[in-house]
């Protein structure tokens, strides 16, 4: 089976889970975080895409693909996307400093394991001023403290391992942007887990392909679904 890192999050947190986003093809709706997110994202891949360096340029992207699904109302709706608007004029001018150079803009890779593939897509990867590669995921909440490291690492690391069996190159640095409060969280590269991440990202396809969708109840207080799902135990 082919293995992304969205699949692996989400068959890590519960396999039920899982079933029910893709085998039952069940969506998770579109909350106005998670709408603004999208927004930027494609504004900045845009962006980026065109090689324009002007501001004006990058609003006119956010214009375009904009996505106005997800909000409440009209009100909250105009205030995400001026919220979003301020976003990106922060990111502009700080991309102004930077002196790194794009290598890659939704950088996709894929490498095989074992009887699987491993598929993914980087925001962004930089080579650096000395020549080595850094690795970029944009979010959209305001500070790490919103973010539990543990998923913050993981998916850096699944990325960075992604870097290093498809394209051969062993990443410096992985870094989140937090785009909304500009803050960037760096963590150097480290490989000596490389092994261990391999063998949890086969076991989960693996068992994925065998059809284990045992649910994992301890993940229900914070699960998108807990309010439909037959398994749930927090129903609010
Ligand atoms: S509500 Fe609980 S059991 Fe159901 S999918 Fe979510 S985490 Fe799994």
């Amino acid at each position: 089976m082919e293995i992304s890192f969205t699949r692996f999050r989400v068959y890590s947190e519960c396999p039920w889970k899982y079933k029910l986003m893709f085998i039952d093809g069940k969506k998770v709706p579109l909350t106005a975080p998670s709408s603004l997110g999208l927004s930027l994202h494609r504004a900045l891949e845009a962006f980026h895409r065109s090689r324009i360096n002007e501001l004006d340029n990058l609003i006119d992207c956010y214009e375009r693909l904009w996505i106005g699904g997800g909000y409440a109302d009209e009100e909250e709706k105009r205030r995400c996307f001026e919220k979003g608007v301020k976003i990106l004029e922060k990111y502009f001018v700080q991309e102004q400093e930077r002196r790194s150079q794009i290598e890659g803009i939704e950088r996709e890779f894929i490498y095989p394991l074992g009887a699987h593939t491993v598929r993914g897509m980087i925001d962004r990867m930089d080579t650096l001023p000395d020549g080595s590669i850094e690795i970029i995921d944009y979010k959209t909440q305001l500070d790490a403290a919103m973010d539990p490291a543990i998923d913050r690492n993981l998916q850096l690391r699944f990325y960075g391992l992604g870097v290093r069996e498809s394209l051969g190159v062993k990443p410096a640095l992985l870094t989140i942007h937090y785009l909304a409060s500009g803050k960037r969280d760096s963590i150097p590269y480290d490989d000596s887990g490389e092994d261990d991440l391999k063998r949890r990202i086969e076991r989960a396809a693996d068992r994925i392909d065998a059809g284990d969708f045992t649910p994992d109840t301890a993940f229900c207080p914070r699960c998108e679904f807990r309010a439909i799902c037959a398994h749930s135990v927090a129903k609010k």
